[in-house]
């Protein structure tokens, strides 16, 4: 059993802190929103005060936040993590952040005498809640070998990304591939519509072509082929489209920091922005499909 610390109970924070509770560890958990912490309290995480309570005697510290100015904030803050935390701690931060703030912690967390990782997930709330997220985790290989017994409570595929920032790299990297991808399933669909092919016909044929690709065989932006997909609950979320275009932002500042050509990205941002300026923020990413058809 190990003391954990987790800061950030929301739609991710709660389910992962319940997935470590139920694998038997001692989790003390702090959030902003009084009705987040109560909800984690019922299902056995010890409710804290704040982030300096919460931490205060755990070995290994999980925050699972919105932004980078939140995790800065928490870590950096006046009463934040590094200045809280019990000496030894391993610190872990979960939330899906820009690669700059995620180094530039860590390197306060360094600087501070602590051991630090970014571990950004995918999987969404479904992964959270059945302990089958991805880790993409960036940071000393020796800090990694001490949390993957930690998030394997909370995930199935956990992977050493490489360096500090390296997680987050990860994550957007895949996940601009995601939303381009969706776009273009999107795009091919609209099209089969105009030229009269059957949507079941082009599934069948594409999900066993070159064609193939998550967007389309797990998650298809229309409703029918995949019964699982969110296109047959009027895109009910799944992945919001504002935390796609979150993803898609945080590709984009990262590609201009480095000077990386990523246009097909940008499109892909600026289709989304476009989605969610026109209200859909909260739908899912693939009702981007109905705009795209021009519906
Ligand atoms: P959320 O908004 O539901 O949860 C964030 C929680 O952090 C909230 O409960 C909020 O009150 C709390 N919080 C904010 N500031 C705080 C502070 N200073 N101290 C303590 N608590 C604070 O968001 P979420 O959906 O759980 O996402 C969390 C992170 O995971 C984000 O970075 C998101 O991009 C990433 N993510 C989300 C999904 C998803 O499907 N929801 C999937 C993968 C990754």
């Amino acid at each position: 059993m190990t003391e954990i610390a987790f800061v950030g109970l929301g739609n991710m924070g709660r389910p992962m802190a319940r997935n470590l509770v139920k694998a038997g560890h001692s989790v003390t958990g702090f959030d902003t929103m009084p009705d987040n912490l109560k909800g984690a309290a019922g299902d056995g995480v010890k409710p804290a005060a704040s982030t300096a309570a919460a931490v205060a005697g755990a070995e290994l510290v999980v925050t699972m936040l919105p932004a980078g100015r939140h995790v800065r904030e928490v870590y950096g803050g006046e009463g934040g993590i590094l200045g809280a935390a019990t000496p030894g701690a391993l610190l872990v931060d979960s939330s899906t952040i820009d690669v700059e703030t995620a180094r530039t912690v860590a390197g306060s967390a360094t600087v501070a005498g602590f051991q630090m990782l970014d571990a950004p997930v995918s999987g969404g709330v479904t992964g959270a809640d059945a302990g089958g997220l991805t880790f993409m985790v960036g940071g000393d290989a020796a800090a990694y070998r001490r949390a993957e017994p930690v998030l394997s409570c909370m995930g199935k595929t956990i992977v050493h990304a490489g360096a500090a920032g390296a997680g987050q790299a990860a994550k957007i990297c895949n996940n601009m591939v995601l939303g381009i991808s969706m776009i273009a399933a999107s795009e091919a669909f609209a099209l089969a519509d105009r030229l009269g092919l059957d949507r079941q016909k082009l599934f069948d044929i594409s999900s066993q072509s070159s064609g193939q690709c998550w967007a389309l065989t797990s998650y298809c932006p229309v409703p029918g082929p995949v019964p699982s997909s969110p296109a047959n609950r009027d895109y009910q979320p799944g992945f919001t489209a504002a935390m796609m275009l979150k993803d898609l932002k945080l590709a984009q500042e990262a590609a201009h920091t480095v000077g990386a050509a990523t246009p097909l990205g940008a499109e892909a941002a600026a289709l989304y922005a476009l989605f969610c300026n026109g209200g859909e923020a909260d739908r899912d990413f693939s009702g981007i499909f109905k705009m795209i058809s021009g519906q």
